[in-house]
């Protein structure tokens, strides 16, 4: 049998008259770039805002660029820090170079791989400005916790949301604690575009005007440049492709819980450590990591077997060549670096069948090396 890691084909042809003809819409519109006069970008706009319960959605190009436009609003620059996870995609942290900022990392729970709350309070110096916690993997940190925490020191959140599209904690949705929060809408996330695409999402009117000039050349109307801007708008047909497929977000994350449930059950969990999933919170499974001691045999093992897999991520950040200057060894974020060797992610898409997770969990509790 042969699995993919994820199978976006399939969720085309469920949705493909829906699909085809909203993309002939933007088409026979002409309506492609996005911008306040687009009716794709503010209809998606206002869909977004109000399934998230925000009162401003700010289309943008991607989610890293989300990111960036956000630290940029909030005037984080050279000789601030930003404490983010050590183990997440490069985005998080990339952003706060890319603005002038210092990325401090903190170490991940070694049952969930999410930041370490606990070590988020030592990482705190008077240069700290800010706090951009990832819901990893669609996990849900404890945002009421930090919260808390930036509440005493006065800092900014950012809730980097790329992964956790409809994930909660004690029934709030993530995305809507933060002062602002960032989304991806990459063609494999749980929401994605037909190309790059992200947002902003804030209850701050003052930040989302921000954000909306800073995406759009410093202009709200055209040729009334109030500042200097940058170019990363959000493109029509990706608005009216996301417009299309947020109706199914809840239809498709709830196969995406049912078949990690069903994952679990079945793998051998003496074998392998799999998903952790805290009571409080909603995991909307954007990717199914499991561990392992030999994860680079049994990859090879799975892939001979015709399953894809994946590793997010085969390095935790501090370790990148692009952080080498800081000097960082395993022990200082020894969890995050002793974990990466071990993880692996498993197809888990909504159209997975019955049969197909049988045939992984199975494959998996054979693999004996
Ligand atoms: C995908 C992702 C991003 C960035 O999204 P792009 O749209 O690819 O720029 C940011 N953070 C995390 C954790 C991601 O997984």
């Amino acid at each position: 049998m042969r699995i993919p890691f994820v199978d976006l084909k399939l969720q085309y042809q469920s949705i493909k008259s829906e699909i085809d003809s909203a993309i002939a819409s933007v088409i026979s519109d002409t309506a492609f770039i996005g911008g306040s006069s687009n009716k794709y970008i503010t209809r998606f706009e206002k869909d977004f805002a109000s399934f998230l319960n925000v009162t401003h959605v700010i289309s943008c190009a991607n989610g890293t660029d989300s990111i960036e436009i956000l630290l940029e609003a909030y005037h984080i620059r050279t000789g601030d820090e930003v404490i983010v996870p050590a183990l997440s995609w490069i985005s998080t942290s990339e952003a706060v170079g890319r603005v002038g900022a210092k990325p401090v990392f903190v170490d991940v729970c070694k049952d969930t791989l999410l930041m370490d709350i606990n070590k988020i309070e030592e990482a705190i110096t008077p240069a700290t400005k800010a706090i951009i916690p990832v819901h990893l993997y669609g996990n849900a940190l404890d945002m009421e916790a930090i919260m808390k925490l930036a509440g005493k020191y006065k800092l900014i959140v950012i809730e980097d949301c790329a992964q956790a599209h409809q994930a909660a904690y004690n029934g709030k949705m993530t995305g809507t604690f933060g002062h602002a929060a960032s989304f991806s809408f990459y063609p494999g996330k749980n929401l994605g575009a037909y190309g790059d695409a992200g947002c902003i999402a804030t209850n701050s009117e003052e930040i989302a005007v921000t954000c909306r000039m800073i995406a759009n050349h410093g202009q709200l109307e055209k040729h009334n440049h109030v500042m200097e801007g940058r170019n990363s708008r959000m493109d029509g047909i990706h608005a009216a492709v996301l417009s299309v497929k947020l109706n199914y977000l809840d239809e498709w994350n709830n196969k995406r819980i049912k078949n990690s449930e069903l994952l679990s059950k079945l793998i051998d969990a003496d074998k392998y450590s799999i998903p952790v999933v805290n009571q409080s919170a909603k995991h909307v499974f954007h990717l199914y990591v499991i561990r392992h001691a030999k994860r680079d045999a049994l990859k090879k093992f799975l892939f001979e077997k015709g399953i894809e897999t994946a590793i997010h991520y085969p390095n935790a950040l501090p370790f990148l060549k692009a952080y080498s200057g800081f000097g960082y060894s395993p022990s200082s974020f020894p969890v995050a670096f002793s974990e990466t060797q071990k993880l692996l992610s498993l197809p888990l898409f909504p159209e997975l069948s019955h049969e197909q997770i049988q045939y992984i969990a199975d494959s998996l509790n054979e693999f004996n090396p």
